[in-house]
């Protein structure tokens, strides 16, 4: 594999060096749906964000976010045009600064990114990098990478890339033990993609691509605590600036549409306004009030919980893998993971979902395909959602469904429940590279009677071929 890999190597350097100075051609990924797929996708998705988030109903702010984007539009290159998509442009009433784009074309900026922006070519940068992502096909792409998954399931995990944070993973996940977004986010591969092509359009309709440089610099400097989730969302491949700039210099154009009167009045409007809640505010009431997923609407925690059955019941999970968990234990199906808990272990409390008892399943997008690299980060964005979460032991060898897995345990303060707790984390790399998970939680001091049931349960996993 590695002797085929050097060649190719070699072949796409003289390639570049031979266009040098030319625009850089972009190529869609490999992607096993079908435009139309991504437009039922994006329907479906906008559809669960209209219910979670604040649209701002305001023709000023919103017909001047949308002739933004139609000019940017038009200027879409032929190959990538697919007719089916309908490209919609809506503005969500909340201070975070971020914006997003669903597969076939509905995207959302927040009133916060209008108000960061110091020019109309800024906004106009963010809005050209997610056209790109959409005419691309990125969000599809990302799911055939995931291969295991249908796209009804993506769905769901769409939201909680946009929600972000902790309300973003607990709608993710319908858990607190949630893995968050990482699933749909997208990769540095990717996000360089967008950035070329995305500067390629913005000199297509009269913008500087420079501009949108400017505004992921706005961007970073802007963040507030945590970093913007727009950046998590859209890590930086690297040399961001420095591409985009020499992609620039082999884009003419000649006045450059920078600012506009109508960018200056339309902040002004913002301003007189009364500010933006955060996204946490806006979405709490629609989660309080809304669905929030089957762990929280149907379950009660409760201190007083049976203990595991040592009858075993089979389960099928998509076209994944099957597993014997205690017959006591209910099948709770999130939107990128499944949960197995006892009556009494699962449940919700202001508006948060959480397990204290049984086993999460789930997967997830791996770029390192290290699985030692690929735990840590999963840990990593465990103890997001979990900030008392704790690693009590280094990684032993064990057998997942035939694959070479690691075990660790952890240790826990239910952010929820106040109680601590005990986790047992099992990971494996799968054959496409994504990182399967299994995380089994009990209370520390009922941890005795579930720490041979969480082995027990690993060790019945099989995988689908
Ligand atoms: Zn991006």
């Amino acid at each position: 594999m590695r002797v085929l890999r050097i060649p190719a190597t070699v072949t796409a350097i003289l390639l570049s060096v031979q266009i040098l100075g030319a625009q850089t051609k972009i190529t869609p990924p490999k992607n096993k749906y079908s435009p139309q797929d991504d437009v039922q996708l994006g329907r479906e998705a906008a559809a669960q964000a209209e219910q979670q988030l604040p649209i701002l109903r305001d023709d000023n702010v919103t017909s001047y976010v949308a002739d933004i984007g139609q000019r940017l539009v038009s200027a879409i290159p032929a190959e990538l045009q697919h007719p089916e998509f309908r490209y919609t442009f809506k503005v969500v009433n909340v201070k975070e600064i971020n914006a997003f784009a669903l597969p076939g074309g509905p995207m959302y900026v927040n009133r916060g990114m209008i108000e960061a922006a110091h020019s109309e070519g800024e906004v106009a940068g963010v809005v050209a990098h997610e056209l790109s992502h959409v005419a691309l096909r990125h969000g599809t792409a990302q799911a055939t990478k995931a291969t295991k998954y249908e796209v009804g399931t993506i769905a769901g995990a769409v939201i909680g890339a946009i929600v972000g944070g902790t309300a973003g993973s607990v709608i993710a996940q319908g858990t607190q033990f949630g893995l968050g977004t990482a699933f749909l986010r997208f990769s540095r591969e990717f996000e360089k993609q967008a950035d070329l092509e995305g500067a390629q359009i913005m000199a297509r309709a009269g913008y500087d691509p420079r501009d949108m440089a400017n505004m992921f610099k706005t961007i970073e400097q802007q963040g507030g605590p945590g970093g913007p989730q727009w950046l998590s969302d859209h890590p930086n491949p690297g040399d961001r600036y420095a591409y985009i700039t020499k992609e620039a210099q082999s884009l003419h154009v000649d006045t450059a549409r920078r600012d506009s009167s109508a960018f200056q009045s339309v902040q002004a409007h913002l301003r007189q306004m009364s500010p933006a809640p955060s996204t946490e505010q806006a979405t709490r009431n629609a989660r309080n009030g809304g669905r929030t997923g089957p762990v929280a609407t149907s379950g009660r925690i409760s201190t007083n919980v049976e203990r595991p059955s040592t009858r075993y019941t089979s389960y099928t999970e998509g076209n994944l893998f099957r597993v014997s968990v205690p017959s006591n234990w209910r099948e709770l199906p999130g939107n990128n993971s499944v949960t197995f808990a006892p009556e009494g272990g699962y449940g919700g409390s202001d508006g948060q979902s959480v397990f204290t008892h049984g086993a999460e399943f789930g997967v997830t997008r791996n770029e390192s395909h290290d699985l030692q690299t690929a735990t840590d980060e999963l840990v990593q964005a465990l103890s997001q959602s979990n900030p008392r979460l704790r690693r009590e032991s280094d990684y032993q060898r064990v057998n997942v469904g035939g694959h070479q897995g690691i075990r660790t345990e952890l240790s826990n303060q239910n952010e929820v429940t106040g109680r601590a707790e005990r986790a047992q984390l099992y990971t494996s790399v799968l054959g496409d590279g994504s990182l399967f998970y299994m995380i089994g939680v009990a209370p520390q001091n009922e941890f005795g009677s579930y720490d041979d049931v969480f082995d027990r349960v690993i060790g019945s996993v099989r995988f689908a071929r």
